[in-house]
């Protein structure tokens, strides 16, 4: 078994909403085009297919005598991959070399994810892998908060640290396998290591959240907002944006309250506030994609931004309900928003924008009223991009307690609504790019000269792709060309390139 797997919970959710392109290979009588090849998500993905795995290869780390090797097993969503990107970068400046599988590893990180139970329950199987295949075990992340539960069920691991504990890590690491760098030769790259491939990147803005939702326990695992200075993610944007990416991907737990923690300082010239942040970020070239932002008022700042093009015209906006009574029994910010009037008004001011958001059904006490009010909701917001969980208990959140559980079968019958009218929507917005001109970033282009890409539109893992099937040669991965779009599926397009 390879190392520096990626995977979780988080992704499976999405992965359970996104339909039938992202079905196992087995189940895909649908396709579109027989020769165009069919891309699962990562935890179905054959590992050439897995971005995480590629770039592990591109990186190779050759073992010279005596270096000790480090293998790592990412769970969970994209801030856990930053998490584990640092991690890796430090052991690799302390002269560690990254070990592609347990053989060659001289002991194995575990970075855990503990969002619900289900993640708990997976990254436990992780650990109990990497013990019997290892042997010499640290485990990190969201579950590294609850040590006991660890320890309990798999006592010979050989330490427990929490979430973003990168220094307790490294202690665990020095403890097992002392480091030995050779300064000759452990020159680390000024741009780190990526778990992503070298055109895009996770930049991770803050860490933890001031909400109180009363379905999630981040906040627990986590902590309070935390937010990095300005000048700080910016220059560490800069370095990724010089050393070849194209892409840079947002992500903090709550992306618009950026700085509220800091007083939104400024420092060496650059203020700690989400719409200056994106302006100085779209300020370096590159593509700039905002996830996990919150439907607050000061959103709407953002939008002309993406109007100019300085940031893409892409939001990943978790909603996750439209009744109001639902958002405020889950106690969500903004619950008292009108979204709708809301998204209007970005739709004026940036008529290209696309909308991606999350939702939950069969949330405790939901009923069909609520529900269809939903429906309704999706019918007028016309999103273009969903994802749908059907609630599930997480030990620990308030939410267990609530009244009026609903039973399984009614949150599957509302889930198979919701995406039935989630996807009808999709295969619409997609049919209506048919003969337009998108630009587009290659993420990959396979022997037989097919080029898997992403619109504008499109955030890696979790959207869909344009796919080119001739013309691709002498076209590289991370390359941006502009194609004219000539068929639309239920989630993907296909296109040719424009002279
Ligand atoms: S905003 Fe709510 S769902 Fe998101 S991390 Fe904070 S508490 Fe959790």
């Amino acid at each position: 078994m390879r190392l520096i797997a990626f995977g979780g919970p988080r992704c499976r959710l999405l992965q359970r909403s996104l339909g039938p392109r992202h079905r196992p290979c087995n189940s895909l009588p649908l396709l579109h085009r027989a020769r165009v090849p069919y891309i699962a998500r990562m935890s179905t993905n054959p590992p050439d297919l897995r971005p995480d795995l590629a770039r592990a290869r591109l990186t190779p780390s050759p073992k010279r005598d005596g270096q000790p090797h480090i293998g790592m097993v990412s769970l969970g969503c994209p801030k856990a991959l930053v998490d584990s990107e640092r991690i890796l970068t430090r052991l690799r400046a302390e002269g560690y070399g990254i070990s592609p599988d347990y053989t060659g590893a001289d002991a194995v990180i575990v970075n855990t994810c503990g969002f619900l139970d289900s993640a708990k329950a997976e990254s436990l199987a992780a650990i109990g892998e990497a013990l019997a295949e290892n042997g010499r075990v640290i485990v990190t992340g969201c579950l590294g908060a609850e040590p006991e539960y660890i320890t309990g069920a798999h006592p010979s691991v050989m330490a427990v640290t929490g979430p973003h504990q990168y220094e307790q890590v490294l202690d665990a690491v020095h403890a097992a396998v002392p480091p030995r760098p050779d300064p000759y030769i452990d020159l680390l790259p000024a741009s780190g290591v990526s778990l992503t491939p070298r055109h895009y990147s996770y930049l991770k803005i803050s860490e933890g959240c001031n909400h109180k939702c009363k379905f999630c326990i981040i906040p627990d695992m986590r902590g309070r907002l935390a937010s990095r200075p300005a000048h700080a993610v910016l220059r560490e944007a800069e370095k990724l944006v010089d050393n070849g990416v194209r892409e840079l991907l947002v992500i903090s737990q709550d992306t618009s309250a950026y700085g509220v923690d800091i007083k939104h300082a400024e420092e060496r010239g650059h203020r700690a506030h989400i719409t200056d942040l994106a302006r100085d970020l779209g300020s370096l070239g590159a593509w700039v994609r905002l996830h996990y932002v919150y439907p607050y008022p000061h959103v709407r700042q953002l939008i002309p931004l993406m109007a100019e093009g300085l940031v893409l015209p892409y939001l990943d906006i978790p909603f996750q309900h439209a009744h109001p009574d639902v958002l405020r029994r889950m106690a969500r910010p903004a619950a008292a928003a009108k979204t709708l009037d809301e998204i209007a008004a970005w739709r004026d001011v940036c008529p290209d924008i696309t909308l991606r958001s999350t939702f939950i059904v069969g949330y405790p006490g939901e009923t069909e009223a609520e529900f269809q009010t939903l429906l309704d909701w999706l019918d007028e917001a016309q999103l273009d991009r969903v994802g749908c969980f059907k609630y599930e208990n997480v030990a620990g959140a308030r939410s267990n307690d609530l009244p009026d559980h609903v039973a399984e079968e009614v949150k599957q019958e509302r889930w198979d609504r919701f995406m039935e009218k989630a996807q009808t929507i999709s295969v619409d917005k997609l049919a209506a790019k048919v003969g337009t001109f998108q630009d587009v970033l290659i993420d990959d282009i396979d022997e037989d000269g097919i080029a898997t890409c992403r619109t504008k539109a499109d955030a890696p893992e979790i959207d869909g792709n344009l796919f080119i099937d001739e013309g691709t040669d002498g076209l590289s991965v991370g390359d941006l060309v502009r194609v004219e779009v000539d068929e639309a599926g239920e989630y993907d397009l296909w296109g040719k390139l424009h002279a």
